[in-house]
């Protein structure tokens, strides 16, 4: 996601940046350039409108156009603006004050909302809560067995019920079964809108009124685009909602959905879903979403991530070998297969400052599981020695692997010549500039 808009942008303003001086002209021209950008991001058009025209009266007002780097500062100044229309500071889940939180998940159809409701009960539950999930979703057939079953998988108790009632009698049933149990947080899944009219918005509001939750999410499907952001607003007008939860942001939607929604609705973006694994669930930082916007990468959560999938240990391993320059095969091995775990790597790239260039330096490789069980094939048939020191690798040396791991001499050479690019990357990471100091963040 984001690729696009970030590439146009950071184009726009190279450009700006390598003229020493720029007029009120320049200017226009970066800001409409800027603007198309937004709008073919699918940014809804008022949000654009105000984003550009605030901008703008910044960039003059702080006179910019006498400054050394005008292109920086009109940087600096667009990301602030990104920031405050993402909503500024983060937004946390709210707690109930007494008796378990209550968390109403509504949106369209298809928009992850069952999903997010077993992520939010694995995540309670990993803090230490006692989390139970309630489905009143009659409308699907095996609507409430998925949640039975993603219920099952991760050991959260659900309430559902065989026969069909109306979702607000479930509703007070599975509170009163909530009570018996003395969970701390419910999590009420509900049946998708595809539209809002009224005898839904009706039935929304009722079961709202019995549930009193403390916390009604929104879900904003991202793929959807203007549309979801559009149906947003008309769920908060029909419920209060209290949050917004942007889905599939894995996905190689446009991101206008994202930098829309919060201008539109009013409501803050407090959580975002980056896969379909349960554990794909973000805090929304508007700061770091905004940098990734820019393509000045988001290397707070890329630590963040590397330290929840390694052990504390691992990580200090690795950053040794890195900052001793002692990296061979066999760490690249090991790389990869925690970069696996950690999830799509392209997700993991966008989050790199300048991670377009490092993605086209890639050469457009698809990082699937085959990628990764050739290249083990093609480690494991180098001796120890070439491993170690892969520079040993001649021609022959190349055709004698390539031949062992069932492959090309094409596919060694690709497999080195990455291996060389991670080994770069690492390098430049190791002396705190490519990721402004990747391994002093990583606590080394
Ligand atoms: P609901 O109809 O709103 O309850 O939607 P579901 O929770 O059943 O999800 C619909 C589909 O979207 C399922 O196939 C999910 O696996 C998928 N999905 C949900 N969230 C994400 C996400 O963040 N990323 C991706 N790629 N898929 C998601
Ligand atoms: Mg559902």
């Amino acid at each position: 996601m984001l690729d696009a808009l970030s590439d146009r942008l950071q184009n726009t303003f190279r450009r700006l940046g390598s003229s020493g001086r720029i007029g009120e002209k320049e200017l226009d021209e970066a800001l409409r350039e800027v603007r198309v950008a937004l709008l073919e991001a699918d940014v809804n058009f008022k949000v654009v409108r105000d984003f550009v025209a605030r901008v703008r009266e910044q960039a003059l007002g702080q006179e910019v156009l006498k400054s050394i780097t005008p292109g920086q500062q009109v940087i600096g100044i667009v990301h602030q603006e990104l920031i405050n229309t993402l909503g500024g500071e983060q937004a946390q889940l709210l707690k109930a004050d007494a008796g378990p939180t209550k968390i109403l998940i509504v949106g369209t159809k298809g928009s992850g909302k069952t999903t997010l409701a077993g992520r939010l009960a694995l995540r309670a539950k990993n803090e230490g809560g006692r989390p139970l999930l309630i489905s009143t979703d009659f409308e699907r057939v095996a609507a409430s067995e998925q949640l039975q079953v993603l219920g099952a998988s991760i050991e959260v108790p659900v309430y559902a019920e065989e026969k069909e009632a109306p979702a607000v009698e479930v509703a007070r049933r599975g509170i009163a079964e909530a009570k018996r149990q003395n969970a701390t947080m419910v999590i009420v899944d509900t049946v998708g809108a595809v539209a809002l009219d009224d005898d839904t918005a009706d039935a929304l509001a009722a079961l709202a009124d019995e549930v009193d939750p403390t916390e009604v999410l929104i879900v904003v499907d991202s793929m959807t685009g203007q549309e979801a952001v559009t149906l947003a607003k008309e769920f908060h007008e029909a419920l209060e909602g209290t949050g917004i939860v942007v889905t599939k942001v894995d996905s190689d939607s446009r991101g206008g959905a994202v930098l829309s929604v919060r201008e539109v609705t009013g409501l803050p973006i407090k959580l975002i879903t980056t896969g379909e694994r349960l554990e794909a669930l973000e805090e929304f930082h508007p700061d770091r979403f905004a940098s990734r916007v820019l393509g000045m990468g988001d290397v707070v959560t890329l630590v963040e991530k590397a330290r929840a999938s390694m052990g504390e240990r691992d990580v200090e391993t690795v950053a040794k070998r890195m900052r001793s320059g002692q990296f061979d095969l066999e760490d690249f091995l090991a790389q990869m297969e925690q970069l696996k775990s950690m999830g799509p790597l392209g997700g993991l790239l966008d989050m790199l400052p300048g991670a377009g260039a490092l993605k086209s330096r890639l050469g457009g490789v698809d990082f699937n599981d085959g990628f990764f069980r050739q290249s083990e094939a093609i480690v494991r048939s180098m001796t120890l020695a070439e491993r170690r020191n892969p520079e040993l690798l001649n021609g022959s040396r190349r055709r004698r692997v390539a031949k062992g791991s069932g492959t090309t001499p094409a596919d060694v050479n690709r497999l080195l010549n990455q291996f060389k690019d991670a080994r770069k990357l690492m390098q430049a990471m190791s002396t705190g500039k490519g990721a402004g100091g990747f391994m002093r963040m990583l606590g080394m």
